[in-house]
Order: C-alpha cells, then structure tokens, then sequence
C-alpha cells in the first residue's frame, strides 16, 4: 500500500475526518499510484478555516520584519528543495523535468519580487498633512483568505496568490488541485519548516466541488484567489456574492498569434513550438490560435511542420524530452474529444492528431490549419498541444480575427513594422500583447491577468498583487496633544 499524505491544519498532519482517500496518478503510466491523498471532508476544510482564523488574531497583529523573514526563509527552503520539488511536479503533472525546474525558479523570482515590493508597499501609507488635519492611508489584512489553484503550475501559481497574502498579513487555507495534491502539501512541509506560526498557512486535499465550495461559502473567508476554468470561476464568482467575498479570478484563454508578411519567420516558428507546446500546451497563456497573413502562410507551415517533427515526446523525467504526457484522464479526453470534432467540422489536419493512451496519456503536437471562425476549435478553449491555424488577409483582418473570442488572456505579434506592433498594442482585447516575443512571456513587475472571460478582480503580480490582500482605511487626525 502506498503512503497516504495528509492534510496540513493547525500545524498538525491530519487524515481527513473520514479517513477517506485517493489515488494519485502519475499521467506517464496510466493505471499507476504515486501515492494516496487525502480525500477531505467539509469538517476538514471547515477545522482548517477555524484554525485560520484563530491564527489571525495574531498573523495580522505581527510586525512586518517577522513576516517577511518568515517568506524569506520559506523562500531560501524552496531553494533548497528545488530539483525534490521539481521531480514531483514532473511526477504527478507530467511536465518534463526541465519544465519543473522552471516553474520552482519562477515562483522563486515571483516569490523575491513580492518581498522586496512589500517593503515599498508599506511604506505608501505615510502620513500627509494639511493645516491642523494630519490624515494617511491605512492597510489592514483580510482575515482568512481562501486560495485554490490548478494542476498545470502547482507552485508558481499557489506562491503568486500564497506569498502576498502572507505578506500583507492575512491567513491562508490552500486547495491544490486534485491532479497535483503532492506538490501542495511539499509546499506546507516547507511553510511549516520556514517557522510560520500554526494555522497561518493550511493545506486541505480534495475534491473542488466539495471541499472548494465549501472554502468559497464560509463568511469567514474573506477574499478567494482562484485561478482556473472559466466555468469554475463563474461559480465561485456566484457563491462568493452571497457574503460580498472578494475574488481574484485568472481564468481559460484562446489566445492568439499574429504573423505579418515582414516577419521574421524562424522566430516566429520559435514562439509557436515553445508557447504552442510547452508543458503540452498547458500553460493559461499558450498560443492555441496562429493567425497568418497569405503571404507567408506557406513558408510558415513548412517550417513550422519540420519544428514538430523534431519533438521528442516522452517519459518526462528525461532530460532531453521535449513533451510529456497531458495531465490526467480527464485532459486526456477533453483533448481528444476537441481533435475529433476539429476533424469532423473540417479543419485540415497537418501534424498529429493520434492521441495514444497505451502507455500514458500522450498527446502529439498536433496542427490543423483551414480553421474557420465558426469551428468549435477556433472558438473553445483546448487546454492541450493542439494548434488552430488560420489565414487571414492583412493586420486588419487578423486583429478582428484575434478579437472575435469570449477569452482575452495573453497575444503576441510577429513583425518588424513599428506602426503595426503600436497598432496591435491599442486594439488587441487582452491582458497581455507581446511583440516578436511568445505569448507565455511574463515579469513579476507587470500584472498578470485576462480581459473578458479570461479573467475578474485584480490581476496578480503588478501594482495589484499585493493591493488585493489589503482592506484601506483613511484616517484624518486633529486636535490632540
Ligand atoms: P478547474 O477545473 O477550474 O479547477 C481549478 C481548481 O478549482 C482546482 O483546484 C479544482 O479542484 C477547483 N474546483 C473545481 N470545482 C470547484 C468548485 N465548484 N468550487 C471551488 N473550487 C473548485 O481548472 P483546471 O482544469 O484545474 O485548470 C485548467 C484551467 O485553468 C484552464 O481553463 C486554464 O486556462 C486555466 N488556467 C488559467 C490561468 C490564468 O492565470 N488565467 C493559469 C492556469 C490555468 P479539483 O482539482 O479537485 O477539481
Ligand atoms: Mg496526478
């Protein structure tokens, strides 16, 4: 029998109230069994927001040198731990090794961004004086704040929303996503080896329509950082209006990619292969719709088609594979239930498309191009390595082609004319327009959040990923001596 890990709440490792428990699966083998997790009741999540909340009373009191160096040491742990922590992701998510070690490294450069901006954050509440009025701006913590993640960045994500909440002073109740359990609670074993006080950060497992309902429902849960499907973040959206809860919700995309007539073409391709298909294009920011000028349309597709020839696809922890495996069962047939109905609507099918579950859950970069605005692969989401190619006219035609989607997460142009790139810049309905850069690019200084369904509340990172957390009081003094 395989280990069963257990939630993290009050600071104590706990099975869940019923002792029940399920399997995690390792997407490179199916049938396999990493290991058993908890699977959590409402008593659990519930035992975890009392816990939260109790912990609050002096998280939110304590001085901010205390809290930041208990994120920096948290961070010097996560270090440490970086190619463990690695080899997990790549175990339960199916990343490949080398995609896991980026992912630790951006929650790092994330994680130190935040705890050099807290200080700077901080320091904007300074008093101003006007006459015998003395007045400032004061932050104070949430309270408990619920955060739930998906499965297809399990520590970046969870640092990005986890950190500035800390910082700020709020409590924590974390739930993971259920193909990536393990690497949520490693993550509790590093906040609880960093010395933060009991109940400040929980960890609960489980399933999202049982226990993430739950977390969204309590009155006591001030604010949920959610990042997911649409469909999900509208739900959450619903509960959380009950008692007026704040949401930060990064949700699905389509996102688009532009390349003009006077681009260059292998670098272009580049973008296309790294934003197209890393980590089995499951990134929120992949390029999932290509849009070509006719001109080049051609040329651009050989090329293109040599690229994806060349993937290796395979057993992630090889450090020369260059695609692994698809999350789970359920990406498995999301993903090829959307590469059928791409066939069957007409879509012309250019590389792959021969989704193979023998082994584990293996899904080829694969290319249609002939895609129309009408096919349900233009307009819905795929959330795997599969590419919609389309040929347009000229900028104008691609823009109204980019915009015709109920997504506006991230974009990116190829082109080396100054005019259209500002042109794009102004009229691309998304959260973030690249130029001759890959649509997953992203600094921590730059908010990292979708226009329209891909996304509500304040982005993350940015000016507001530290604002979120904060309720503001303003404060006017006079006449006291
Ligand atoms: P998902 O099904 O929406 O799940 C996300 C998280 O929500 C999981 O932890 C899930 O738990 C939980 N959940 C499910 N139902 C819930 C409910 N009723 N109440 C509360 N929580 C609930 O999304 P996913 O399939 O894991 O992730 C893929 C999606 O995330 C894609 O659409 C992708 O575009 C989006 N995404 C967006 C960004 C961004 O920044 N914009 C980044 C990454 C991913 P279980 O796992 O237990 O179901
Ligand atoms: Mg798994």
């Amino acid at each position: 029998m395989n280990e069963t890990l257990k939630n993290y709440i009050n600071g104590e490792w706990r099975q869940s109230s019923d002792r029940a428990t399920f399997s995690n699966e390792n997407p490179a083998q199916c049938g396999s069994e990493l290991n058993r997790v908890a699977a959590s009741t409402e008593q659990d999540i519930e035992a975890a927001i009392t816990a939260a909340s109790q912990a609050f009373t002096l998280w939110g009191k304590t001085a901010l040198p205390e809290r930041q160096a208990a994120v920096e040491c948290f961070l010097n742990t996560l270090a440490t731990e970086r190619e463990a922590l690695a080899k997990i992701v790549c175990l339960e998510n199916g990343k490949t090794i080398r995609e896991a070690r980026g992912e630790v490294d951006s929650a790092l450069l994330e994680g130190r961004h935040h705890l050099r901006q807290m200080a700077v954050f901080a320091g904007q509440s300074a008093p101003t004086t006007d006459g015998a009025i003395v007045s400032w701006e004061q932050f104070h913590p949430l309270g408990v704040v619920g955060v739930i993640s998906p499965w297809n960045y399990p520590i970046n994500v969870m640092c990005r929303k986890t950190l500035p909440a800390l910082l700020t002073g709020n409590t924590v109740v974390f739930k993971p996503a259920s193909f990536t359990p393990w690497s949520g609670l490693f993550m509790a074993q590093l906040f609880e080896r960093a010395g933060f006080p009991k109940g400040v950060f929980n960890c609960v497992t489980g399933r999202g329509s049982a226990i993430g309902n739950r977390l969204v429902r309590d009155p006591r849960v001030r604010a949920i950082s959610f990042t997911g499907s649409t469909k999900v973040g509208r739900d959450i959206q619903v509960m959380a209006a009950a008692n007026f809860t704040r949401t930060q919700l990064e949700l699905g995309g389509k996102n688009a990619m532009i390349v003009l007539a006077d681009a260059d073409l292998d670098a272009a391709v580049d973008a296309t292969i790294k934003a197209g298909f890393g980590c089995a294009g499951q990134w929120c920011t992949s390029t999932s719709r290509v849009l070509l000028v006719k001109d080049i349309a051609d040329a651009y597709m050989d090329r293109l088609l040599a690229r994806c020839k060349a993937l290796v696809v395979g057993d992630p922890l090889n450090e020369t594979t260059d695609m692994g495996p698809v999350a789970g069962p359920s990406q498995f047939e999301g993903i090829s239930a959307a590469i059928a109905t791409a066939k069957q609507e007409g879509a012309r099918l250019r590389f792959g498309g021969n989704p193979d579950k023998s082994q584990g859950y293996f899904i080829p970069p694969t290319v249609f191009d002939h895609v129309t605005q009408k096919m349900t692969l233009f307009r819905e989401e795929v959330f795997g390595p599969v590419l919609a190619v389309s040929t347009v006219r000229d900028l104008d035609e691609a823009l109204i082609w980019a915009n015709a989607s109920i997504y506006g997460l991230s974009s990116t142009l190829f082109t080396n004319d100054m005019a259209a790139a500002l042109r794009y810049v102004r009229e691309i309905e998304a959260g973030m327009a690249h130029v001759n850069i890959h649509s997953g690019f992203k600094t921590p200084e730059l908010p990292f959040g979708g226009w329209k369904e891909s996304g509500f509340g304040a982005p993350e990172n940015g000016r507001s990923g530290l604002e979120f957390f904060v309720e503001r009081k303003a404060v006017y003094m006079k006449g006291l001596r």
